[in-house]
């Protein structure tokens, strides 16, 4: 299965990529189809720019039409799925018939397969032959975790195509640990940088309206914004220019957006609010505890997974409150207090979410060992929207606690 990479023809430096997702459980709408997203992320953070991505059915006439066409206008084609043994795994064979070369049986491939069977002491299928076809322009790449190993091709004029399997944790790995080197080695992209800034307590709309046109509407860096479920992330990515490298290019534009925007900025990349917080509470050795009322459980979801959190209360809106009077502005902060006095921790998150109809009123108390904090925001929605981001206020008001 190891072969020696094939000679790289000379020259041609990959600098756009189109992606191919093939099977008809795409088409029909019963897997979706996320290794594209995948492959779009990694080839994009590589320079790479990915100019379509097309998800098809298992139809041989189709695929090969597909193939032809995006070999027509990228420098690399990655196509996903249909590397399987059944019948209507065709991706080798459009393959083939797009590149005008005919299937052999590779025998160390088919080796390695008979040798994968008689491990677990069964008879080779027939079906499986088809796993060790190839074509001479292709090499085969490995798969540790699967069956279906995956093709490298490298056209006459440069371009390659490489064929993965579907599952993705067969392909993930082959990605990352086969495919990437290889093209690096060979020469990928452009100098490229890409940060993204992670937002809190502005909106989408806002911050567009902060950065103003001009910036928005630069081809380089471009400046873009996304509304994502745990924040709104400025996204910028430079590309080198008139002799200046793109890091200083990217350096330029986010300085930029800080002084604009500086304040609501509480991370960077794709990092979450567990993992902002567990940073947090890790620097200063900090345990952490939560208890949250009315927001059923939206806290607990949004903490998950932190080394630091001993413990997590989800009450119910009236459970174990006094109605008369009414709570006061203090009454999270109690609530805080009392969680981490019970879970003997360093520092404790409260938060307690009112629906207005609407929209969400949501009041905050944090306790850690250098001050209490008592907060209180109206969040946009009501519902389970606004308890996600009332759980979001809540670990905002802590994460400035924390840094603060
Ligand atoms: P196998 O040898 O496992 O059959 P294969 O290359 O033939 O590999 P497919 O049969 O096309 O892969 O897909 C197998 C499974 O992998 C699908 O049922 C689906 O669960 C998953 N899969 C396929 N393509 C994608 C995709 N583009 N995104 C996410 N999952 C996918
Ligand atoms: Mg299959």
């Amino acid at each position: 299965m190891d072969h020696p990479a094939a000679p790289t023809p000379p020259g041609r430096t990959i600098r756009s990529a189109e992606l191919l997702a093939i099977g008809t459980e795409l088409t029909v709408g019963e897997t979706t189809d996320t290794n594209s997203g995948e492959l779009a992320r990694s080839l994009v953070a590589h320079g790479v720019g990915v100019t379509r991505v097309t998800d098809l059915p298992d139809h041989q006439p189709t695929v090969v039409e597909a193939l032809r066409a995006a070999l027509d206008r990228a420098d690399l084609v990655v196509c996903t799925g249909g590397l399987g043994p059944t019948p209507d795994d065709l991706t080798r064979e459009a393959v083939a018939e797009a590149c005008g070369e005919d299937l052999a049986t590779d025998p160390e491939t088919l080796g390695w397969l008979e040798a994968m069977w008689a491990r677990r002491g069964q008879p080779f299928p027939a079906a499986n032959v088809k796993q060790a076809w190839t074509i001479a322009s292709a090499s085969s790449l490995a798969n540790p975790h699967g069956t279906a190993p995956g093709w490298w091709v490298d056209r006459p004029d440069g371009r390659v195509i490489v064929l993965l399997p579907g599952p993705p944790r067969e392909m993930h790995p082959m990605w990352h640990d086969v495919v990437l080197p290889r093209l690096t080695a060979r020469g990928v992209g452009d100098d490229l940088d890409v940060r993204t800034l992670r937002l809190t307590g502005i909106g989408e709309s806002q911050v567009v309206d902060r950065l103003g046109e001009e910036l928005l509407r630069r081809t380089n860096p471009v400046v873009a914004t996304y509304a994502r479920h745990e924040a709104v992330d400025v996204r910028i990515s430079a590309r080198a220019q008139g002799g200046r490298p793109a890091a200083e290019l990217g350096d330029e534009a986010e300085a930029a957006v800080v002084s604009i925007l500086g304040e609501h900025v509480w991370a960077r990349g794709d990092t979450t609010w567990a993992d902002a917080l567990s940073e947090s509470l890790a620097a200063r050795g900090w345990s952490l505890a939560a208890t949250e009322r009315g927001s059923g459980g939206a806290l607990v979801g949004l903490l998950r997974g932190m080394p630091a959190l001993r413990r997590a209360e989800v009450l119910a809106d009236g459970e174990a409150m006094p109605a008369d009077p009414p709570p006061d502005a203090e009454h999270e902060v109690r609530e805080a207090e009392r969680v981490r006095a019970e879970a003997g921790v360093d520092a404790a998150l409260a938060i307690r979410v009112e629906a207005t109809g609407r929209d969400t009123i949501v009041h905050v108390g944090v306790v850690v060992p250098t001050g209490r904090h008592a907060e209180r925001r109206t969040v946009f929605q009501g519902g389970r929207a606004g308890a996600d981001r009332a759980a979001i206020a809540g670990a905002a008001v802590l994460l400035a606690a924390l840094r603060g």
